[in-house]
């Protein structure tokens, strides 16, 4: 649909010659910005060190990658893997499984040897039903938009501290993701929300989200199957992975009022 618009408003450009016209008409291509002014998140040095992010899974865990192989996921072949660790490379990464609510666990490591800046530095992501991400960023002294940083629900809240390890060394994210339910007439019932611990601390909780997190548009939520596939972004960048599991119980016991 966007092609289209876009060669439509091309078209109206070319035979009306205007200037302002042409502003307007690829302004559909440009960022999204929501116009909020957010404070910076402060820094906060983890605890622990990098040596000590491995978190094995429980045995309630659905592993997703465990250091030999990328089996479980659409698109694993195409990464590179080494010493135990998953390379972005070529491609998004889809799980084969689909998930709703759960808990995931994830280890990254952004590129030592820094290069680029701002969002072009280790920039992948982790995306919960294919549309609602987590930023994995490195966001070690390299200044971006604050909700585009490391541990952001990307482009819709900053994380609440910075909690970033230097390049290079691993880190870990432990996110509790809630999905959102849509009615039979495809509205929505109740929103996603997102807790995140970044190396242990956390940065985002109990955020609601208010829509599928893109680049180039305002979140909006569009009806979708009650799972779907767990994404983790290819952006150009060598950011590495490894120690991936995922949970599925996650909801509170519901119990019976004393007689
Ligand atoms: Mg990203």
């Amino acid at each position: 649909m966007k092609f289209n618009q876009t060669i439509g408003w091309g078209l109206a450009v070319g035979l009306l010659g205007s200037s302002a016209l042409a502003a307007i008409g690829w302004s559909r291509l440009d960022e999204y910005k929501s116009g909020v002014i957010w404070p910076e998140p402060p820094m906060v040095t983890p605890g622990g060190s990098s040596d000590s992010a491995l978190r094995l899974p429980p045995a309630d865990a659905i592993v997703l990658f465990d250091g030999t192989n990328l089996d479980a996921w659409v698109g694993g072949d195409r990464w590179e893997i080494k010493d135990g660790y998953a390379i972005t490379r070529q491609t998004d990464i889809f799980t084969k499984q689909g998930f709703g609510d759960c808990q995931l666990h994830i280890e990254f490591a952004t590129p030592e040897k820094i290069e680029g800046e701002g969002q072009g530095r280790g920039n992948s992501g982790v995306y919960f039903m294919d549309q609602y991400e987590v930023q994995v960023l490195d966001s070690w002294n390299n200044p971006t938009y604050f909700d585009g940083q490391a541990g952001s629900v990307y482009k819709q809240s900053p994380p609440i501290v910075n909690a970033s390890r230097e390049p290079g060394q691993w880190q870990e994210y432990d996110i509790v993701f809630t999905a959102p339910r849509f009615r039979e007439d495809g509205s929505l019932k109740s929103p996603a929300y997102l807790t995140v611990f970044h190396n242990g601390v956390l940065v985002q909780n109990h955020f609601e989200l208010t829509g599928k997190t893109l680049w180039d548009a305002a979140p909006f939520y569009a009806s979708h199957p009650e799972k779907m596939p767990i994404k983790l972004q290819f952006h150009g960048n060598e950011t590495r992975f490894r120690n991936i599991w995922v949970r599925e119980n996650v909801h509170n016991m519901v119990g019976t009022a004393p007689q």
